[in-house]
């Protein structure tokens, strides 16, 4: 039944038959398996848009476009919120014309706009890039105050099972110093992300409660997506946050989510993604752009 609906609302958006292309990769243990033949047997066979949703398969992490995409101005929207919220109730990413920085969790989406705002997102909403899951706790632990963002990292890294697979990460607490970002919207012809957050509005907050949700990424991730940690934050009082710059934590928790699966949506015919050179490195414009 959730498969029909999911099918119906597809078809309302994208009347026009096939608009985007999946590639679904699936890991489970060590056997890879990609989905993409199948995918287009699916589409033909039935009409819909995309590989079979994931959703029983609750440890995908499934991502909406790349990095590099991102970094090259490829900010039209790709799929809208309400077909986004059937691939995950948590993640993080951005909204049409890089307006602001999305986050979720719990289920509930919010959009930090270049105000520092958080507002609340519309299903009729679409995303250029984003990342979902559906958010089981695998790990729970207490941080050490004083931890800041690079020992933070440290210290993940050192309880992890491997830095070889997606988890999904929500540290909730209070923090004594906080510092986010976000983005304006941005005109056609898109400027490169790294233009765009030169002039990036910036937000500090102390003694701050809140949450900050978002991903670790394998290392060999580069080019699809930014290898290592990627966090947004969100206050308590959900009216402000943005894109997670440095902080130091007060007194929080950690709660981990193994997400051993990836599942990738490519953007569609028409879309500046198939014209754009995704042959050269970024690493140095990702280090730029999102550190
Ligand atoms: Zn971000």
């Amino acid at each position: 039944m959730k498969k029909e609906k999911l099918i119906k609302s597809k078809r309302n958006i994208f009347p026009q038959s096939l608009s985007c292309l999946v590639i679904a990769i699936l890991v489970i243990g060590a056997v890879l398996v990609t989905a993409c033949g199948q995918a287009v047997n699916e589409s033909q066979a039935n009409s819909t848009e995309y590989a079979d949703n994931p959703i029983a398969e609750r440890e995908t992490m499934t991502q909406i476009s790349t990095i590099d995409a991102l970094l090259n101005g490829v900010y039209d929207g790709v799929i809208t919120y309400e077909v986004l919220k059937g691939y995950g109730d948590f993640g993080i990413g951005t909204f049409q014309a890089l307006d602001g920085e999305m986050l979720a969790f719990d289920g509930e989406f919010y959009q930090v706009k270049a105000d520092g705002v958080a507002y609340p997102v519309a299903d009729s909403q679409e995303t250029p890039f984003a990342m979902v899951t559906f958010f089981d706790i695998d790990y729970t632990g207490e941080l050490a105050q004083g931890l800041d963002y690079t020992s933070l990292q440290e210290y993940l890294d050192s309880i992890l099972p491997s830095i070889n697979t997606f988890c999904a990460i929500k540290i909730e607490g209070t923090f004594s110093y906080m510092k986010t970002r976000s983005v304006p919207a941005q005109q056609k012809p898109y400027p490169p992300l790294v233009e765009v957050t030169k002039n990036q509005p910036i937000f500090e907050f102390e003694e701050v409660e809140g949450t900050m949700v978002g991903f670790r990424s394998p290392p060999f991730i580069t080019g699809l997506n930014m290898p290592g940690y990627h966090l947004h934050f969100l206050t308590n009082s959900k009216d402000a946050g943005g894109h997670v710059l440095e902080f130091t934590i007060g007194h929080a928790e950690v709660f981990i989510d193994y997400t051993p699966d990836f599942m990738m949506i490519l953007p569609g015919m028409g879309s500046d993604f198939y014209q754009i050179d995704l042959t050269p490195d970024n690493q140095d414009e990702l280090e730029q752009a999102e550190k």
